[in-house]
């Protein structure tokens, strides 16, 4: 039993979607143990703070975990992913691709991560083509701009949204 493969899906989840939980489900066939970190990300701007992306995506992947038997664990984090992995224990990144624009900045992340710590691999998983143009900066955008986004996360995730725009609102009139 020594040899658990911990895996280690790392994002800013601001908020978690349709397409993280995709590549959530697809990575636990790999893991038997799955670590998502939430990071801080303050340069990314957040509409959630960090302790709200955190909330959303434990209350969104409890009951995936009670299904799939297997521990998710939720924890954010601040420092260097590198670092963050090794304290974890993970063995592997896991990451989602959508388009070709995913690519060039994973393929030099990844590039510079394996230098940082070679014994930690990278996986890149594809979501299904239903979720893949699923980005979390556009759902902010469709709803400020008052579209609906309930095709593209979760219902509670909407509702959150939907709250958080209507108070970013108030407070510019
Ligand atoms: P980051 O700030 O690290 O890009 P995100 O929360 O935007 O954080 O994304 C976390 C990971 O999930 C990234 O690897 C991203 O490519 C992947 N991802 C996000 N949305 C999708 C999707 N619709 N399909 C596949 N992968 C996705």
């Amino acid at each position: 039993m020594g040899n658990k493969r911990i895996g280690l899906y790392p994002g800013t989840f601001d908020p978690i979607t349709n397409g993280h939980l995709d590549i959530i489900k697809r990575s636990l066939q790999l893991v038997d143990r799955l670590v998502i970190g939430v990071a801080t990300n303050p340069s990314k701007n957040p509409m959630f703070t960090l302790d709200e992306r955190v909330a959303m995506v434990v209350s969104e992947v409890q009951e995936i975990a009670v299904v799939t038997k297997t521990q998710i664990d939720v924890v954010a984090f601040d420092e260097l992913l590198m670092f963050f992995a090794k304290r974890v224990g993970a063995n592997f990144i896991i990451r989602g691709l959508r388009a070709v624009a995913d690519f060039e900045y994973e393929f030099q992340m990844t590039g510079m991560n394996y230098q940082i710590d070679p014994d930690i691999e990278t996986v890149f998983l594809m979501a299904d083509p239903k979720y893949q143009a699923i980005a979390s900066r556009l759902v902010k955008e469709v709803a400020i701009y008052d579209g609906k986004i309930s095709a593209f996360v979760p219902t509670a995730v909407d509702k959150a949204v939907r709250e958080k725009v209507t108070l970013m609102n108030r407070k510019k009139s």
